[in-house]
């Protein structure tokens, strides 16, 4: 008897069309050698995990028989309420008053973003991004079937044409943005920034998700408000608000522990829990309860440990990028996250550059081009100073520019 396999592409809904995997997953697997200097991975330096404080929330956790049989079972959807509470008196420290009705807990920000889009993307919803803007929310949102548009150069800065941007625009578009210490980029949206992304929002009828996954990890400069603590201060409430607020632990405790949240109107937060009990009924219920207990003492010292560490990297990375990197390429100067983006010469591309970087000097980085969702460019690249030693900085980011001075 002979069978034939099933025509996978043909049974896959219409949302997988452009479900695609990007040509740099294959070079990014080279990454594994363990010659490879890398600055590819934007992933905590593990150095910096809290681990004995994480191991004595576990161990309390499970000591005691009666929390070990809460945090062993079933949970409600919108997460431990303790934790909760907890957020809702960071998120009030950062401007927005809330409370825990206002929050649900998601398996890290990422499935935020996911839910985000089941809930707001359709076929051809205008989904309005930076440029470049998160690989991440990108793969979130592009099975709803979104239409990206990109931030128009200069709207933030010189104005725009409202009317113009509406007939773009479309209804209920959504604009997703990382105000602070972007991914790729590095940069931050400025304070007026801020205030014209939200006027553009108004103009545009259009919802606001904010991505705030490196927004704690500020090492210089002062901190500015959240795009939902200003858009509070224009409509009211949280409940009159048109940001959706995206945090998460993955960047300040563990990836791991796959902890986030969405702040946001109870309304949305309600519609958020369906689906989160469609998805994946609730986040691991120890997990929630451990890290409760770890960031409930210490908190803002394990942040400052963890700026401090990021702000020396990127002091490293700055540094030698100045002292190696020949005339024509040009950098982001973060003040926080773990970022930074090149823009080399027009005539260089990124990806072809990292193949000549594996085989040629042994370095690694993340090519710009998947990072752009309308228009894209090639010539630029992603710098992740996380994980290597200031001295491997140095080293890394001379080879680097040696290539990018033949190239
Ligand atoms: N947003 C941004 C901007 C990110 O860089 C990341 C992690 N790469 C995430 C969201 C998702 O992180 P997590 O799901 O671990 O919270």
């Amino acid at each position: 008897m002979t069978t034939t396999s099933p025509d996978w592409s043909a049974r896959y809904a219409p949302r997988m069309a452009n479900v695609k995997a990007s040509e740099i997953r294959e070079l990014l697997k080279l990454l594994d050698q363990p010659d490879i200097l890398s600055f590819a991975g934007g992933i905590p330096d593990p150095g910096l995990f809290p681990t004995s404080e994480i191991k004595a929330a576990y161990d309390g956790v499970l000591a005691d028989p009666a929390v070990a049989a809460q945090a062993l079972q079933y949970s409600v959807s919108e997460g431990y309420l303790p934790l909760r509470e907890w957020l809702v008196e960071r998120m009030a420290a950062a401007g927005v008053a809330c409370d825990a009705s206002n929050i649900m807990i998601t398996a890290g920000s990422q499935q935020a973003l996911d839910l985000l889009g089941k809930m707001l993307i359709g076929p051809g919803t205008s989904v309005m991004v930076a440029r470049p803007t998160y690989l991440g929310a990108l793969q979130a949102f592009t099975p709803y079937q979104p239409s990206y548009l990109d931030l128009p150069d200069g709207a933030l800065a010189q104005g725009f044409d409202a009317q113009t941007l509406k007939t773009r625009l479309g209804q209920h578009p959504i604009g997703y943005f990382v105000p602070d210490f972007a991914n790729p980029t590095g940069e931050s949206l400025t304070l007026a920034e801020r205030e014209a992304l939200l006027d553009l929002a108004e103009a545009a009828d259009m919802t606001l998700i904010e991505d705030a996954a490196y927004r704690d990890l500020r090492f210089e400069g002062e901190a500015l408000p959240t795009l939902l603590a200003l858009d509070i201060a224009r409509a009211g409430s949280i409940e009159q608000a048109r940001t959706l607020y995206c945090g998460t632990f993955s960047k300040t405790v563990s990836p791991a522990l796959r902890l986030g949240w969405v702040c946001g109107p109870k309304a949305v937060i309600d519609k958020l829990v369906l689906l989160k009990q469609g998805c994946d009924l609730h986040v691991s219920t120890i997990n929630q309860i451990a890290a409760h207990r770890a960031v409930s003492q210490g908190f803002e010292q394990h942040l400052s440990l963890l700026r401090n560490a990021y702000g020396a990297k990127a002091q490293a990375i700055l540094g030698s990028l100045a002292r190696h990197m020949p005339q024509g390429v040009t950098w982001s100067k973060p003040q926080g996250g773990m970022f930074v983006w090149i823009w080399l010469p027009e005539h260089i591309d990124g990806a072809a550059l990292l193949e000549r970087a594996i085989a040629e000097e042994r370095v690694a980085f993340v090519p710009g081009a998947p990072f752009f969702a309308e228009v894209k460019a090639t010539n630029a690249i992603r710098l992740s100073y996380s994980l290597p030693t200031a001295a491997e900085i140095e080293d890394g980011v001379a080879r680097l520019a040696r290539l990018i001075a033949r190239s």
